[in-house]
């Protein structure tokens, strides 16, 4: 089958693999549909192994090189013997982490934080941009019937960016501001003006700006042209917002928030940053602010962010910018997004 296999940094290859072989009894088998390029991805292909095991994984033996792929809508083709409640032919997302089960986390609920946790698509045989994939039946999650395919492969990266919001606390009536509108902070954006928060985004390319105003929920800052500390507290009668989103994993946005939120306000690091930041510690102290990161989500959010996409109607498929095919993966996804003059927010891989 064909698939796209990470090899190393700048070695991403679309090539064909030996399809996956017969199922375990918990398993099913998967043609994925649309897989999204994501910010771990990008980190891998510039200067990884990172995430991707270059010796055998603990929990599972998977090492290079790797399918890629952890963000996928797929069709089911076939379930294992003790499989449940799913048939051939369901439209599913994954639920990419693989987790122990058994380590001080996960007796604790806390899957997403295990001491051996892989993914599909980083550190596990298979991943989302290929003909076929097989995982356990416990990660694929039924599409509400009102879903797209294409919006099955958002769910991940909406569960991301929920996860950011909720842990700030962001409630109805707060005022929110979101640093970066990449893909999670553009979903950031669309989920808390779902909860009924007053949203403010900051951004400084011209593309991720106009798709930020093209969704009509959110006020634009452009940091290149305005004081954004200057315009929240303006808009906030001096005050500051609740709560910041830092999306951007990029010094001066952190900072922004720290002078931007409110006393006793909250700031989710939820973008990741690549190397150390300066903030000035007296702020929080000060301003009895409560900083705090975030590690993927909670691995039991997916009918829950299912049903707000299906059901409810969040527009997640908005932030998608272009739908590729996977021959192309190398020149229209990953070169195009490390480009920072790169006009895409989202890229889908279609298969
Ligand atoms: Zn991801
Ligand atoms: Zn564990």
């Amino acid at each position: 089958m064909k698939a796209a296999v990470f090899h190393g940094a700048k070695d991403i290859r679309v090539e064909q693999i030996a399809e996956p072989g017969d199922l375990g009894p918990g398993d099913v088998r998967l043609k994925p549909h649309y897989c999204g390029i994501c910010g771990t991805d990008l980190h891998e292909y510039a200067m990884g192994p990172i995430v991707i095991p270059s010796k055998p994984h603990a929990l599972n033996g998977s090492v290079l090189p790797q399918v890629l792929g952890h963000e996928f809508s797929a069709e089911i083709l076939e379930v294992g013997s003790q499989v449940k409640d799913l048939a051939v032919g369901d439209r599913v997302s994954v639920m990419p982490l693989l987790f122990c089960g058994n380590c001080y986390y996960c007796r604790r609920g806390l899957n997403h934080l295990c001491q051996s946790m892989a993914c599909v698509g980083l550190s596990f045989q298979w991943g989302g941009i290929a003909e076929q994939a097989v995982v356990p039946a416990t990660h694929v999650n039924k599409l509400h019937d009102n879903m797209s395919m294409r919006a099955g492969a958002l769910v991940e990266p909406t569960a991301v960016a929920a996860y950011g919001v909720d842990r700030a606390g962001v409630r109805p009536g707060d005022t929110v501001l979101i640093t970066g509108a990449g893909p999670i902070g553009a979903l950031a954006s669309i989920y808390a003006e779902h909860l009924g928060a007053q949203v403010f985004v900051s951004e400084i390319n011209p593309h991720r700006q106009k798709m930020i105003e093209s969704l009509g929920i959110a006020t634009l800052l452009d940091p290149s042209k305005t004081d954004v500390v200057e315009e929240i507290k303006a808009a906030t009668g001096g005050i500051g917002v609740d709560q910041v989103i830092e999306c951007s994993g990029n010094e001066r946005a952190l900072q922004t928030a720290l002078s931007a939120v409110r006393k006793h306000g909250t700031i989710s690091q939820t973008g990741l940053h690549t190397k150390p930041a300066a903030i000035d510690p007296m702020i929080l102290s000060e301003h009895d602010i409560s900083l705090i990161g975030t590690w993927c989500y909670p691995v039991t959010d997916w009918p829950r962010i299912i049903d707000l996409i299906g059901r409810v109607g969040l527009p997640v498929e908005k932030v998608v910018t272009k739908d590729i095919d996977i021959e192309d993966i190398v020149n229209d996804g990953f070169e195009t997004l490390l480009s920072p003059t790169g006009d895409q927010v989202k890229v889908l891989i279609k298969s």
